[in-house]
């Protein structure tokens, strides 16, 4: 590659200290970055519209010819106003540029330009003001727009990306071996990028897109795959595979689903090997994860190796305890807690039982797994609702000592061509089948006309014996129109819920004071919840049968998912009523998929669907490297290709060490942090 293309950016024309800076400031340090900066849309100045046409208070293209220009004008505060006529060969329009005199200059009379801008006046006399424009002799009618910064124009930008283009076609570089590319129809990345910035037409700059956006998928799942192998050249302890579980399994009251059985196969397994195991465990809310969970802490401990659970909330980790304990104490596998809000003496204490391996199974928040808690042999570490744990953590992790065996748990179904993405550096176990027996979850979406008649039907529920959940999305009043916890329990004590004992909880609240109410409501002392999605992430109180989601509109498809498995986790039969006045069609439509299925899957492959993996990629949470074309250009079909290909190379070179990969391993290493794949 051009080693002018990674200089400074100042190195291009006309980038002195002061536009270098805000260059930088983009994210832009060199002339590579800078073709990489790719348009976030397109002026199409073929598309112009003759003046008569233009429609008054919008931007048109328009193609004039400039008969006259006036002087600049002087106005108030410093102010300078440019005019000058032009036509389109039939009717007249004033063009205005203000405090650009130089902008002004360049205009010549009696050329033609091709100009966008914002157009005011009225049927009879119309202006273009501040037009972009560029003359009716350009080749290139389709010009790129840019996210840009104060102080840098599209018209330096433009400059600036012809200059380093140009150094570009000096050395052109392709990353992609040719059979790749024809096998994938892919266009050369000189090209690509030529054409992403000033596409001949439309299509061009598709073609360009695709390319560029499939270069990204690619090296994100290669990223991936490269951070698999890393973590598989660390040794973990190997347990013994004559060791049994049958004694836990036949100790559980309940019989195990297929799906349980087979994770627990897969987990040993791994279990077994020399090499850490880095599986992903995913099933919706209530499939059982725990009990598997507990399957692999079974087995470590009667191998002699201790297990540490983390859980993102403290809520959590309690009840993680309390499950665990019950299944794996009876069977002499001692469990500990081991939480922030603990008293210091009796962390201390707790701390030298883990010292002295008194302990096998540790459950906790990921405090747990800080310098201070000293392992006699950690073996296995499970981190429940893996959502939260971004890819850098994971890597993180893999890093730490002598390379646990790692489990992640999530609650999260998501489509296997997404969690392939998120999850490429992960082995996946799924657990799609409910337990046998569980009830349905009933679900309505209503207006807010019909409020009183559902708190109806809740009360009915209530005084039959069970639990609700009444889940808004505000802590306190704001200017918005949206219910707030606060006032909403203040009122329904009063009104709705009158005579029921109800609690808040959300996250403003100490941990002691969220796990005192928790425990109460476990209990059956508190009858309806009323909260924020705090109660998101797996709790777990059987008798809860009714859940009410005020401002439903305000909440993603899975989102509600999460929300809704709250309740359906007992032998009750449960409801779920949607409460929303947004009658736009997204609204109605998710409202209708939460009606129609429980099944997290699904309603996660519809939620890609409606929003696609553009829009998943442009939200921070999955904790990738940021994506700055795929989460624009990117279909379905574009990430399956593009997962082929990476199976495809990396079966033949799964360290991407062959001299034909070096540069899209450099590549890579570029869109990671190099720490994390290197
Ligand atoms: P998850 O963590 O996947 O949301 P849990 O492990 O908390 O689900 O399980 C939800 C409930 O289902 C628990 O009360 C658990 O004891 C019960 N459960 C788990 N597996 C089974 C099974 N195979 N049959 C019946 N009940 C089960
Ligand atoms: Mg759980």
């Amino acid at each position: 590659m051009a080693t002018d293309l990674f200089s400074e950016i100042e190195y291009l024309k006309g980038v002195g200290k002061a536009r270098g800076e805000k260059y930088r400031k983009l994210g832009i340090n060199s002339p590579y970055e800078l073709i990489y900066h790719v348009p976030r849309a397109y002026l199409d100045f073929r598309a112009y519209v003759p003046v008569q046409q233009a429609a008054i208070g919008e931007y048109n293209v328009l193609k004039l010819t400039i008969f006259r220009k006036m002087p600049p004008q002087r106005i108030r505060g410093g102010l300078v106003i440019c005019k000058a006529a032009a036509t389109d060969g039939t009717d007249d329009i004033l063009i205005v540029i203000y405090n650009n005199v130089y902008g002004f200059q360049a205009l010549k009379e009696n050329c033609t330009y091709y100009m966008y801008g914002k157009v005011s006046g009225n049927f009879l006399r119309k202006e273009i003001s501040a037009p972009v424009y560029i003359s009716a002799d350009e080749r290139v009618l389709i010009q790129p727009v840019y996210h840009l910064t104060q102080g840098l124009s599209v018209n330096m930008v433009r400059t600036n990306m012809r200059q380093a283009l140009g150094l570009m076609k000096e050395h052109p570089f392709e990353t992609l071996p040719a059979d790749i590319m024809r096998k994938y129809d892919l266009c050369p990345l000189p090209w690509a990028l030529e054409n992403i910035h000033f596409p001949e037409s439309g299509a061009a700059a598709e073609t360009a897109r695709r390319r560029l956006a499939f270069d990204e998928l690619l090296k994100l799942q290669l990223g991936m795959a490269l951070m698999k192998t890393r973590s598989r050249r660390s040794t973990a302890c190997k347990m013994d595979s004559s060791v049994s579980v049958e004694e836990y399994i036949g100790s559980l009251p309940f019989e195990l689903t297929g799906d349980q059985s087979k994770a627990i196969g897969e987990i040993i397994a791994d279990l077994c090997r020399d090499v850490p195991m880095n599986r992903l465990l995913q099933g919706d809310v209530g499939s059982g994860k725990t009990a598997v969970a507990a399957a692999a802490c079974y087995f470590a401990a009667k191998n002699g190796l201790q297990s540490a659970l983390m859980a993102p909330t403290e809520i959590l980790a309690n009840q993680h305890f309390q499950t665990l304990s019950g299944f794996l104490e009876p069977l002499g596998v001692n469990v500990c807690l081991l939480t922030g809000s603990m008293t210091a003496k009796k962390k201390t204490t707790v701390r030298e039982q883990i010292a002295a391996g008194e302990i096998d199974v540790i459950v906790g928040t990921h405090a747990i797994i800080q310098k201070d808690v000293e392992y006699k042999a950690l073996g296995l570490v499970i981190t429940d609702e893996q959502h939260r744990f971004g890819v850098a953590q994971r890597a993180a992790l893999a890093k730490k000592g002598d390379s646990p065996h790692k489990l992640v748990m999530s609650a999260t179904p998501i489509p296997r061509t997404l969690a392939l993405i998120i999850y490429g550096d992960l082995d996946i176990s799924a657990i799609t089948q409910l337990p046998k027996g569980r009830k349905p979850i009933e679900t309505y979406a209503v207006t807010g006309k019909l409020r009183s008649r559902a708190f109806g039907f809740v009360r009915q529920r209530l005084d039959e014996g069970r639990q609700a959940y009444v889940v808004c999305p505000m802590i306190e009043d704001s200017e918005s129109e949206l219910f707030a916890v606060k006032t909403y329990a203040e009122n329904a004590v009063n009104g709705d819920l009158k005579g029921y004992s109800t609690a808040l909880l959300h996250g403003k609240m100490s941990a002691a004071q969220k796990d005192k109410t928790m425990k109460k409501f476990h209990a059956g002392e508190i009858q309806v919840l009323i909260c924020t999605t705090v109660v998101e992430v797996g709790v777990d109180v059987p008798n809860a049968a009714v859940m009410v989601i005020e401002n439903a509109e305000r909440f993603g498809l899975s989102q509600l998912h999460q929300l809704r498995g709250r309740v359906g986790r007992g032998k009750f039969s449960s409801t779920c009523i949607l409460i929303t006045d947004n009658t736009s069609d997204e609204c109605v439509k998710r409202m209708k998929i939460m009606s129609s299925t429980t099944d997290g899957f699904k309603i996660s492959e519809e939620d890609l669907k409606m929003r696609g993996p553009g829009d998943f990629f442009g939200n921070a949470q999955h904790g990738l490297p940021p994506l700055k074309i795929a989460d624009i250009a990117c279909n379905m079909e574009l990430m399956t290709q593009a997962q082929n290909c990476a199976r495809e190379i990396l079966a033949a070179d799964p360290t991407l060490s062959s001299p034909q990969n070096r540069t899209l391993k450099m590549d890579t290493m570029r869109l990671f942090n190099r720490e994390i794949v290197g």
